[in-house]
């Protein structure tokens, strides 16, 4: 496949369909007497909806967003990004294999935008990638197996996966990988997997952001200063 550019391409491929109103009815359902399938098919206050999820995700009863699974097609992410991707626990990934996928001629590769911007480290940079090409291939013309010639490939070649999870862990997701700290590039997948998302759930937009806007306060130990640190809250 030919790299597109040097960003990731993300597009969300699967949903269910009624989002808000299942994740109502599971929070519904732990305060009622009716039946779950009774509140589903009496609600349609859209505003009402929404105040009792806000006020059970505040509360953390978190199991009630569990119910909703949605999926990623993702290109165009270096074997760094991923491999941070694939830390998170709760999430299902199926992902290009550097075992069964020969690389065939240059293998596709992320610039990180520092070395983009420097015209003379880019170009250093390109031809180091194409070196690593040309050993790469010398291997596999020597019969050596995709999977024992990939030891050479970096961490900037280009990858592939259909990722997957629910609702609690995208907003989890979202949370940590949102935050200034987080990496650029998981940084920009998590962005492009959350705007996919929203554009189809506007209502889950307060909730895909960076921890420190759902928390009031920055936890982390080096500061970005968009909100107080979590001592200066202490000692105020
Ligand atoms: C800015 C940043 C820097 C990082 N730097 C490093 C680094 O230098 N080195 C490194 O190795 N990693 C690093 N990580 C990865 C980090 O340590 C986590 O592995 C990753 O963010 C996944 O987070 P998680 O465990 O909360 O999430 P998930 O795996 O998605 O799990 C979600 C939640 O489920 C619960 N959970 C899951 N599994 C368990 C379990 N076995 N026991 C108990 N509770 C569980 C926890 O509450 C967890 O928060 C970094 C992450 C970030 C965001």
């Amino acid at each position: 496949m030919q790299q597109q550019n040097n960003e990731p391409i993300v597009n969300l491929i699967s949903k269910p369909e009624n989002m808000l109103k299942t994740v109502y009815t599971a929070c519904r359902t732990c305060y009622s007497a009716d039946y779950p399938i009774n509140i589903y098919n009496s609600t349609d206050d859209t505003e009402k909806m929404l105040k009792l999820i806000e006020r059970v995700i505040s509360s953390g009863h978190y199991s009630t967003i569990e119910h909703i699974q949605v999926s990623f097609a993702i290109a165009n992410v270096s074997r760094a990004c991923t491999h941070q991707l694939v830390r998170h626990r709760h999430m299902s990934f199926s992902q290009k294999s550097q075992r069964y996928v020969k690389e065939k001629g240059q293998f596709d590769y992320i610039i990180p935008p520092t070395i983009e911007r420097n015209e003379e480290l880019k170009s250093e940079f390109v031809d180091f990638m194409g070196k690593i090409s040309e050993q790469y291939q010398k291997f596999v013309e020597a019969g050596i197996p995709a999977e024992d010639a990939r030891f050479v490939l970096p961490n900037a070649a280009a990858s592939s996966m259909v990722a997957s999870l629910n609702l609690r862990e995208m907003i989890h997701l979202a949370n940590l990988r949102l935050c200034t700290r987080a990496q650029y590039e998981i940084r920009l997948l998590v962005k492009k997997m959350c705007d996919a998302l929203i554009a189809e759930e506007p209502w889950l937009k307060p909730y895909l952001v960076p921890k420190c806007e759902r928390l009031g306060f920055c936890d982390e130990d080096k500061s970005c200063g968009r909100k107080p640190t979590k001592a200066a809250l202490i000692n105020a």
